[in-house]
């Protein structure tokens, strides 16, 4: 499809004065363009033709690893997850043809926002059809015109959009800076609302966020708190609460965002909090009234998951053991990595640039190695990485074909 438009030969501009709207869009059309032509596989297309386990697929007609996936606890061939999934689907129908607040809330529904109460001991969850959709309603909603927003500047694109859709004034401060984010606090006005952002984990660079400092600051300060912990529920703190558990503060956290797309193996979004007025969300929250609710298989995965989470201490064990092993392995190697120790289930290798990073993300799937490849705008400080994100499910001895893998491709494209 993409080469169709790029060989084109329609004119680039249209007739009379209309002005393309597609113009803005010429660089990044540039950029894919001379990538594409260094003979390198798109690694923004690459497709799985069939998945074989939580670890591995067959891409390019080849039995791949899987080191590029959010599938951090391999809850999706779990026999019951499948289980309650096909029985849903038995039960209930493919879909629930509907919003939450109309005919689209199912048992399944209430069952899932049990399970993740439960999970977080928390008074009130509520189940969103994405992790994007959870940050887009919840901060839209409650952070209005008047209201700020003080957030670290390398938040995810959901945070971001949530922030710009409920148009409060947004005050942005250096990643993972305690001192910055405490300065920007103190310099909003008096009796204005506050909300302030942050995530547990940071997905580019894999590092954690210093919460027990930042909730502490944000709470002196008046402000309420927003927590994403897409990427530590179900792995990090001794439940698989996230990095709130583990820092101590759960209870000062306002609301904790998160995504059944990663360690919960499905897809959907929450927030769960113990705000005694959250329930009127679902009347108010737009992302939340103006969408088809999720289909009853997927709640139901969700929600046998979930419950399977809070009893998985041998697993996160093990993917912490991955993560080190990961870690040391190619740090002995000479890569450069996006953290100084392992923080996370994620691994970020940093390429010397997209071209060099693109070689190496080839060189790695010619080896049967899936990993992502992340460029600006995504990435901070214009970084081009080979993020790597490891599964409960990979076994010891995959860790150590990984690293084989990586040695091999890394020698092939020169750097090592
Ligand atoms: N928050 C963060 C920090 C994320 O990384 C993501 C997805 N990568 C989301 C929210 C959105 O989650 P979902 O995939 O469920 O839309």
């Amino acid at each position: 499809m993409s080469e169709g438009i790029m060989q084109s030969d329609r004119p680039e501009t249209l007739e009379g004065d209309s002005k393309d709207l597609f113009s803005k869009f010429d660089e990044t059309i540039e950029l894919r363009r001379n990538l594409l032509s260094s003979g390198v596989q798109d690694p923004f297309s690459l497709v799985m033709e069939k998945v074989l386990s939580p670890t591995r697929a067959i891409c390019n007609g080849r039995d791949t690893i899987l080191l590029g996936t959010y599938n951090y606890m391999g809850m999706t061939f779990d026999p019951d997850v499948l289980e309650a999934g096909k029985q849903a689907l038995d039960d209930f129908g493919s879909g629930t043809t509907g919003s939450r607040v109309l005919n689209g809330t199912f048992q399944g529904h209430k069952e899932c926002e049990e399970a993740l109460r439960e999970f977080y001991d928390m008074e009130h969850a509520m189940v969103f059809s994405t992790g994007y959709l959870a940050n887009l309603g919840i901060i839209s909603t409650i952070a209005g015109k008047g209201d700020y927003i003080i957030l670290d500047i390398d938040s995810h694109a959901s945070i971001w959009d949530g922030c710009a859709m409920g148009n409060a004034e947004v005050v942005p401060f250096k990643h993972n800076d305690v001192e910055a984010m405490e300065k920007r606090l103190k310099r909003i006005p008096e009796g204005a609302g506050k909300l302030v952002i942050l995530e547990g984990v940071y997905s580019m660079l894999g590092d954690v966020a210093p919460l027990k400092e930042m909730v502490r600051i944000a709470k002196e300060n008046g402000a309420m708190v927003l927590v994403d912990e897409a990427h530590s529920m179900g792995f990090i703190g001794e439940n698989g609460r996230g990095v709130c558990e583990e820092a101590g503060v759960i209870d000062d956290c306002d609301f904790i965002i998160g995504t059944f797309s990663k360690s919960v193996g499905t897809v959907g979004g929450f927030c769960v909090s113990n705000h005694p007025k959250f329930d009127i969300m679902r009347l108010v929250c737009r992302p939340y009234v103006f969408t088809a609710s999720l289909p009853p298989s997927v709640v139901a995965t969700a929600a046998t998951s979930i419950r399977k989470l809070m009893d998985a201490s041998e697993k996160r064990a093990h993917l912490w053991e991955n993560s080190k092993r990961l870690h040391s392995g190619l740090t002995e190697m000479g890569f450069k990595l996006g953290t100084d120790k392992p923080e996370s289930a994620i691994i970020a290798v940093i390429m010397p640039d997209l071209e060099k990073g693109a070689a190496m993300w080839s060189a790695l799937l010619e080896e049967g190695l899936y990993v992502n490849l992340a460029r600006p705008p995504a990435t901070p400080a214009n970084m081009t990485l080979l993020r790597c994100s490891l599964c409960a499910e990979h076994s010891g001895e995959e860790v150590e074909t990984i690293l084989q893998m990586f040695e091999n491709a890394g020698k092939a494209v020169g750097i090592i």
